[in-house]
């Protein structure tokens, strides 16, 4: 069956102190869930040290962005190894904040995806249409172009590293969240497009994105094709993200 999966991207916020208190709390009160979820924290890259020494062998750590080369003369950027190396299982490749921030093109993110999956991570692409988009009818088009491009050179026995996350640009920090019935459909047609590309569709953890709360999360999470959230905001406060992982 495929995994259930509730990951905090805590973005360019948290400290070491947050890294300390919240991920213990966090730890202690999900390590007994019966409900099979795995519980990742994803803060900046500075911190995943400490992430790691308080995770308790309970919780899943991973990195925000990483480089598209192995190594060398790139200042400022962080390898997919390393993070193997600092005791990370995730990376999260493509967030549309890298895509529309840093430029961040659908071949760049397939060398990512290509880098993570390599070091032996498990890649988190993510995916998802702006409002603009949507509202010209081209939600489902943009997101299989975003999946086909990013995916594009997964080898056969590679598939069990892959997760995708669909995040709607437009829900995404702004509270407007898609309906369960709206993101249930993108799910299932992400999952035809993996289908088509040869991958194990069924097999591939598919997570929703964008203003997850403790409130919304239970319904989001009742659909057949959603396997768990991407939480950005809610992830920074210890009950609420405690309980988004109840609601799996
Ligand atoms: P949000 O962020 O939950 O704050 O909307 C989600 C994300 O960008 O991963």
């Amino acid at each position: 069956m495929r995994r259930k999966i509730v990951a905090g991207n805590w973005k360019m916020n948290g400290s070491k102190a947050l890294a300390q208190t919240l991920v213990s709390d966090v730890q202690s009160q999900t390590a007994s869930l019966d409900n099979g979820v795995e519980v990742v924290i994803i803060p900046p890259a500075i911190y995943v040290g400490d992430v790691v020494a308080n995770a308790g062998g309970s919780l899943s750590v991973g990195v925000q962005n990483v480089g598209q080369w192995s190594s060398g003369a790139y200042t400022g950027e962080i390898a997919a190894e390393m993070a193997v190396d600092q005791g990370c299982q995730y990376a999260l490749v493509g967030h549309s904040e890298r895509r529309q921030l840093f430029g961040e093109s659908d071949d760049v993110v397939a060398q990512k995806v290509g880098r993570v999956i390599g070091a032996g991570l498990h890649a988190v692409l993510c995916v998802g249409e702006t409002l603009e988009e949507r509202e010209a009818g081209r939600a489902e088009s943009v997101v299989a172009s975003q999946v086909k491009a990013g995916l594009a050179g997964v080898a056969k026995d590679q598939w069990q590293r892959v997760i995708v996350a669909y995040e709607p640009v437009w829900a995404i920090g702004t509270g407007k969240t898609a309906t369960a019935q709206d993101a249930q459909a993108m799910h299932a047609s992400l999952r035809q497009v993996l289908s088509e590309m040869g991958a194990p569709a069924n097999e591939i953890s598919l997570l929703y994105g964008g203003s997850v709360k403790a409130d919304n999360a239970a319904a989001l999470f009742a659909e057949p094709d959603i396997d768990g959230g991407l939480i950005g905001g809610a992830s920074l406060v210890a009950e609420d993200f405690v309980s988004i992982c109840r609601s799996v």
